[in-house]
């Protein structure tokens, strides 16, 4: 595949390459790059995306860009880019073994060289020297911090948090901003019926159960939206008949003996319907939402409206509630539209809300906050999130997310709760305390211990003999490893 090539894009298909529509029209899910919630309509000369989701339509697409010059590859880059500019920082236990490892040598020659300053015979003060070097010896560190380590991704893995990367959990305890993409992260990434009216003397659950076996014939996402909801509500879907659809309007069938038209406004105003006001009230809250209106026809009458959007996950409520009652504050980066973003926020009690923000502005965002000396969690699931991910101090990847973003985050998600994002920061601390009382543990007797075996109390006849430094080393050896399997106890 090259430039200028023309290729055939079936629907259900992923585009294979960035290009631009020749011939057809179809509905594009382009959720995973783009964040936008609903599939975008696109027709002859509109571009299309590399790795997008073709809906019902049959594209001809000629080929502007393939492999690494694609949008998709350029999202890569930036994801590359800030995993490597990113400051090394420095775990814990490793910059207290340079400091242990310095401060043992030092004192080994400080020893040596006051004894032989003082006059004392050379093997005493060799002696002394070692035994100052074997207790100084930061052996136990060596198992104080991985022990810890390993303790707390097993927790963590057990309770649905996969620890990629380390620095992720350790900066996880000191988050002061939680931002979270929207589509696929706080809402499912799936259509359904979020709000719905009916026109007196007809049931909701009748009108969901007969819009449903109209629409069970197409595989529009919106179409699949309202089928899904009925079947969630255990409604038994009936079979239509004479399904047809009636061009740029809606679609036709018939059930239980009866005709049904199905569409949006465009239908409504071709067909002069009557529109019951309960209707009317409902498709305008919808149009506000920025959600599809779809509206139940019989014979020039709307028997109901269905509006349809991403929905919200149930547990993102509660997630966002938890965060606010740590002093976290919560913002929402999304590139889909204003209106569909402030109606989740307004839902959700989300702080602050930056919404049709392109991707490769997703991570500029991230660093903005932290520029203000914020320390920024990012949670996403989407190609669009990667970079943004790979720049928040903490990246969390949904784990039912595109794998470019799993592979960006720090931490995954692997049952997909926003709810795990509290047990992140309660496991974060209870590690960091652990590893703190380990170091302490592993190299706090040192300082009692180092002088002991520099001879500071040979005057008065006390002196430790390597073997006694090297069962005091051993001892905290035991105590460390102990304590960090107290660890396990932690509840998340
Ligand atoms: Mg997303």
């Amino acid at each position: 595949m090259r430039n200028g090539d023309l290729v055939l894009v079936r629907p259900g298909e992923s585009i294979p390459a960035d290009g631009v529509v020749r011939k057809g029209e179809s509905d594009i899910d382009e959720a995973m790059i783009t964040g936008e919630s609903r599939p975008v309509k696109k027709r002859e000369g509109d571009e299309v995306i590399a790795a997008t989701i073709n809906g019902e339509g049959s594209l001809r697409v000629e080929v502007t860009g393939t492999g690494d010059k694609t949008k998709l590859s350029g999202i890569m880059r930036l994801v590359a880019d800030a995993q490597t500019s990113k400051s090394r920082a420095q775990h814990l236990a490793d910059r207290a073994a340079r400091l242990l490892t310095v401060a043992a040598i030092g004192a080994a020659v400080v020893t040596f060289g006051a004894w032989q300053l003082a006059g004392a015979a050379m093997d005493f003060s060799v002696v002394r020297m070692v035994t100052v070097l074997v207790i100084a010896c930061p052996h136990a560190l060596g198992l104080a911090v991985p022990l810890v380590v390993a303790i707390s991704t097993t927790l963590g893995a057990r309770n649905g948090l996969l620890v990629r990367d380390r620095r992720g959990l350790e900066e996880a305890r000191n988050l002061d901003t939680v931002i979270f993409d929207k589509t696929g992260t706080l809402t499912l990434g799936e259509f359904r019926v979020v709000a719905m009216s009916v026109a007196e003397g007809l049931a909701e659950d009748e009108a969901l159960r007969i819009a449903s076996g109209i629409e069970a014939e197409s595989q529009h996402p919106i179409a699949r939206g309202i089928v899904k909801t009925a079947e969630d509500k255990g409604i038994a879907v009936p079979s239509a008949d004479g399904f047809r659809s009636i061009t740029g309007k809606g679609v036709a069938a018939t059930i239980d003996g009866v005709e049904y038209h199905m569409g949006g406004p465009a239908l409504l105003k071709s067909e002069d319907v009557q529109v019951p006001p309960a209707v009317i009230k409902t498709a305008g809250a919808a149009a506000d939402r920025g959600q599809a209106a779809i509206y139940l026809v019989r014979e020039g009458k709307a028997l109901a409206v269905f509006a349809v959007a991403d929905a919200i996950r149930e547990e993102s409520r509660e997630a966002i509630a938890a965060l606010h009652e740590r002093g976290i504050e919560v913002a929402m980066l999304t590139g889909d539209a204003q209106a569909v973003a402030d109606a989740v926020a307004k839902e959700l009690g989300i702080d602050t809300v930056f919404a049709e923000v392109l991707p490769e502005d997703k991570a500029s965002k991230v660093r903005e906050l932290q520029a203000l000396g914020k320390k920024v969690a990012m949670i996403g699931d989407g190609v669009n999130d990667a970079p943004a991910l790979a720049t928040a101090d903490i990246g969390i990847a949904i784990g039912a997310g595109a794998d470019v973003a799993v592979e960006a985050g720090h931490i995954v998600l692997v049952r997909s709760d926003p709810r795990d994002i509290p047990r992140i920061i309660t496991l974060s601390t209870a590690t960091y305390r652990k590893m703190a009382q380990n170091l302490w543990l592993a190299a706090g007797y040192n300082i009692f211990a180092i002088p002991l075996a520099a001879g500071v109390l040979a005057p008065w006849g006390i002196l430790l003999t390597p073997a006694v430094g090297a069962v005091l080393m051993s001892a905290s050896t035991v105590v460390v490893a102990i304590n960090a399997q107290l660890l396990k106890r932690v509840k998340l």
